[in-house]
């Protein structure tokens, strides 16, 4: 017999995935050209060309020992590419030895949290988040608990984060640009937020990590550069992939980065190190290190992303829905005209499939992902339109 949890994990099921199967079902009887999938986040753009010429060099001239074993943090020559990237963007001097390359953003987070969490500990996530947060944590034996944003604009609320915090806090989890609903938090904000866990730790006498997960950082627009939340909490460790910067989701790359400024970061350090290797990783993946070394610094175009939230945020206000409007990532996250549970399924009459907003314990909502066919995307439009009489 499988494992309670995971038992009861499975008969919840995953929203995602309960619409990725309603999808098939739907492609199936109608054809893919009249069905509208919104529901999956696979990044869409190719990574540049550096990355694929990397490939073929090293393909072409390997290093030697390529594909062997190495220290399980990483290259050294791939953590400096990272550390000099992030030394830029945080304007100071970052040290290599404070990076440990990771199986993507999800293989950093589970590193991370294994690495800080005593069982009972609690970690507080903001609401709505990446669902798979609340696996994570629990992973490592530690209790979600889900702090509310501003119902208006998804900011956190540094009054709602105080009411959050108890004397089990060990971490909070920040993801900005965020997923599902694409807003970057602000500076003042987040200032805000560290001012309230500055508070805390003077009387608790212990720190609270602030673990930044970051995937869609270089994903933004208009400009908009994401706060450098190194430079805003001391207590932070930073959580970032190539999955969606350098669109290589599939080959697992990441890094965690752990602040200068943290006391004893040299045991923290060890102890991710540790667990990157007792969680089964051992390292991350040789190939895509050497990718990184070479490329840390590139960005897939972000140009397609943007066409795609215009025309979709356009149609969707347009036709009556209220939606905030993206800064960042791949998702818009508009307020459900009506019952949740209800709209969803008129949606699918239309063949339009959208996650419910429950999925990221925000009731009331549904998310649209837009790393989709530009193509597909146009033939929905008069669909959503279509949608949208029935409800304005
Ligand atoms: N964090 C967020 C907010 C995400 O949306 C995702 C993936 O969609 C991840 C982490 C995991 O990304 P990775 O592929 O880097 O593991």
């Amino acid at each position: 017999m499988i494992a309670k949890e995971i038992n009861e994990n499975l008969q919840n099921g995953s929203w995602i995935r309960k619409m990725f199967e309603e999808g098939e079902k739907l492609i199936e009887k109608f054809g893919a050209e009249s069905v509208f999938d919104f529901s999956l986040g696979n990044p869409r753009e190719e990574p540049p060309c550096i990355v694929t010429n990397t490939l073929k060099n090293l393909a072409t001239e390997p290093p030697q020992g390529m594909h062997r074993y190495m220290s399980n943090a990483g290259y050294m020559e791939t953590r400096k590419a990272v550390a000099s990237v992030i030394s830029d963007e945080i304007s100071r001097d970052f040290p290599s030895e404070n990076v440990v390359m990771t199986n993507g953003a999800a293989g950093g987070l589970n590193v991370a949290l294994k690495s800080i969490l005593d069982p009972g500990d609690e970690v507080i996530i903001f609401a709505p988040f990446f669902v798979e947060y609340m696996f994570y944590i629990r992973n490592s034996q530690g209790i979600p608990v889900v702090c509310k944003t501003d119902p208006e604009d998804f900011q956190p609320d540094p009054g709602k984060l105080a009411d959050a915090l108890s004397e089990k806090t060990k971490a909070v989890i920040i993801n900005s640009p965020n997923n599902p609903t694409g807003v970057v938090y602000a500076e003042k904000t987040l200032k805000s937020l560290a001012d309230v866990l500055s508070v805390h730790e003077e009387t608790a006498g212990s720190p609270i990590y602030v673990i930044s997960d970051e995937p869609y950082k270089k994903i933004v627009y208009e400009n908009i550069l994401a706060p450098e939340i190194m430079n805003i909490f001391k207590n932070s460790l930073i959580v970032n992939s190539y999955s969606k910067s350098l669109g290589l989701a599939g080959e697992r790359i990441g890094y965690v980065a752990v602040n200068t400024e943290i006391n004893e970061s040299e045991k923290l350090l060890n102890a991710l190190i540790f667990c990157q290797r007792t969680l089964g990783f051992v390292n991350a993946p040789a190939l895509a290190q050497r990718l990184v070394q070479a490329t840390a610094g590139e960005s897939v175009n972000v140009t397609g992303y943007k066409i795609n939230r215009d025309l979709l945020y356009n149609v969707l206000t347009d036709s009556g829905f209220s939606c905030v409007k993206p800064q960042g990532a791949f998702y818009l996250f508009p307020k459900t005209p009506g019952e949740e549970a209800e709209f969803i399924q008129t949606a699918l009459k239309h063949n339009l499939l959208f996650v419910p907003g429950r999925g990221f314990g925000c009731p009331g909502h549904f998310r649209i992902s837009y790393c989709v066919d530009e193509q597909m995307i146009k033939r929905s439009i008069p669909v959503i339109k279509k949608l949208a009489a029935e409800y304005f």
